[in-house]
């Protein structure tokens, strides 16, 4: 399977042609990962504040990158900015990964080259996480991939460049929902949770965890809309409209919240509290 990847990806089929995408969905390549029809949906979504979709052209590059991340770097415990995980635990060094932090960067590092601007790092970005992000997402490529090879066509410009960084961040966020969840007995809901076949990358498998990443998706949709950064309120969002509290939990949600932002995180500690575990 994997040489099959690596053949379509020389060729760009996979970045060319959406169908060659939709191709694997049924042999779910990619362990470590909301499956290819969940990431390619998420784009497609409406905004949680217009209800209107992205452009159509928005649509087209944020897909582009939807499932990017799995093909680049691939192993959410090795790259955890990149695949909504806690941590860092493969290669050294290894550390707790703060996935607000990243996601937030991820959006700004959007929103900089829209404007041509630097992005900020946000509070509770380590140097770590800072790093883990900034070696393989540069101004000019993503893991060594240019531009024009990323854009597969389309036009390169910053709205476009933009918006595949958008795109990267979805990923991250929403694989969040998948790899760093527990289930309400505190057990990490993993790949092999209730089966092999149907584990922390399945819809079904706890669906509230599911629902809460689509609205993710959703708002941060209603962020691309507006070419700016996500926020912390994005995750309170989430733990407070959508979240099911019997039906999940979200590892360190409240330790990395009060990094980012901890008089935000006590005015709304309640909401975190309740969708947080302490691992
Ligand atoms: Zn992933």
């Amino acid at each position: 399977m994997d040489d099959i990847i690596e053949e379509s990806q020389e060729d760009g089929d996979l970045l060319d042609n959406t169908s060659e995408i939709i191709t694997f969905d049924d042999v779910d390549y990619v362990v470590g990962s909301w499956d290819s029809t969940a990431h390619n949906g998420f784009p497609a979504l409406e905004s949680y504040e217009s209800h209107n979709p992205l452009s159509e052209n928005g649509i087209k590059i944020v897909k582009l990158a939807a499932i990017i991340s799995d093909k680049e770097l691939p192993g959410f415990d090795t790259y955890p900015q990149f695949h909504g995980f806690m941590s860092k635990k493969v290669g050294t060094p290894t550390y707790q990964s703060n996935y607000i932090a990243s996601y937030i960067y991820l959006t700004n590092k959007a929103v900089g080259l829209y404007n041509s601007t630097t992005p900020s790092a946000p509070a509770g970005l380590s140097s770590y996480d800072k790093s883990g992000i900034d070696t393989y997402l540069t101004t000019s490529s993503f893991n060594g991939k240019t531009w024009t090879t990323l854009l597969a066509g389309n036009t390169v410009n910053a709205t476009n460049k933009a918006l595949f960084v958008y795109g990267i961040a979805m990923h991250s966020v929403t694989d969040l929902y998948a790899h760093s969840t527990y289930d309400k007995d505190g057990n990490y809901i993993d790949h092999k949770y209730v089966s092999e076949l149907i584990g922390a990358d399945t819809p079904s498998v706890v669906s509230n965890r599911f629902e809460c990443a689509e609205v993710m998706a959703q708002i941060l949709i209603a962020h691309i809309k507006r070419f700016e950064s996500g926020d912390i309120s994005d995750f309170y969002t989430v733990a407070n409209v959508p979240y099911d509290w019997s039906s999940f939990k979200l590892g360190r949600l409240s330790t990395y919240a009060q990094q980012v932002n901890s008089s935000y995180y006590n005015t709304y500690k309640d909401v975190f509290d309740i969708m947080n575990i302490n691992k």
